[in-house]
């Protein structure tokens, strides 16, 4: 899971992080929210409207949902399921109420923060997007501080002040879960038996 406050560079990490290795699957959001010039529905976000979101979340269809900046973002729950069920990376791009919610149904989950090298740079990205009106950074920027407060609950932080060494941080955090005992038991189910190695406790 990816965490970070508006403007800290999530976005433009994972989706080199993507094309570097196309085996991570995105998870693609439901979201309330008005889609930014340059967004397709099904491609950043699946666009629905109050109701049609009302109606997931009634279903069950959510692993996790929360209410962000004024509109509703949430994980449909079939595409994460699947992919964990057979072995593959899932990558969620969520705020921290969102991940706290993901631990609780997959607890080796790991959350990785990214922060802003300072505050006066955060700023500046959000101004510098140009996607939003004045009100919605504004509203953004104090949301920041509060998305910030949680970023001890994620087990890596990386800061975004040079892309490309961010980048080779995301990489990393990626190659060493995967070699985390219970990523490699599970992939490697085979030798692990023919080892005789006992399941971890
Ligand atoms: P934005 O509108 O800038 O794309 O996203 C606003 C915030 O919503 C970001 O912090 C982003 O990580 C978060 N977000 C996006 N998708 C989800 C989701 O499915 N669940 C949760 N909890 N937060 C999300």
């Amino acid at each position: 899971m990816v965490v970070a406050p508006s403007g800290a560079g999530k976005s433009s990490l994972v989706r080199a992080l993507l094309d570097r290795d196309p085996s991570i699957i995105l998870s693609i959001s439901c979201t309330t929210r008005q889609p930014r010039p340059g967004e397709a529905d099904g491609r950043e976000y699946r666009f629905v409207t109050t109701e049609a979101f009302t109606q997931l979340r009634q279903a069950e269809a959510l692993l996790e949902w929360a209410e962000v900046h004024g509109n509703f973002y949430g994980t449909p729950r079939d595409r994460i399921d699947a992919a964990t069920a057979a072995g593959q990376d899932v990558l969620l791009e969520i705020d921290w109420q969102g991940a706290r919610q993901v631990k609780q149904r997959y607890p080796q989950a790991i959350g990785i923060f990214i922060l802003p090298p300072s505050i006066e740079e955060l700023a500046a990205r959000l101004k510098a997007r140009g996607q939003d009106d004045a009100a919605v950074i504004e509203r953004r920027l104090l949301a920041a501080g509060g998305e910030i407060a949680h970023a001890p609950e994620c087990e890596y932080v990386i800061i975004n002040q040079e892309f490309s060494v961010a980048l080779s941080e995301l990489g990393q955090v990626i190659s060493a879960a995967r070699l985390r005992f219970a990523s490699q038991a599970a992939r490697n189910a085979p030798l692990f038996a023919q080892l005789g190695i006992p399941a971890a406790h």
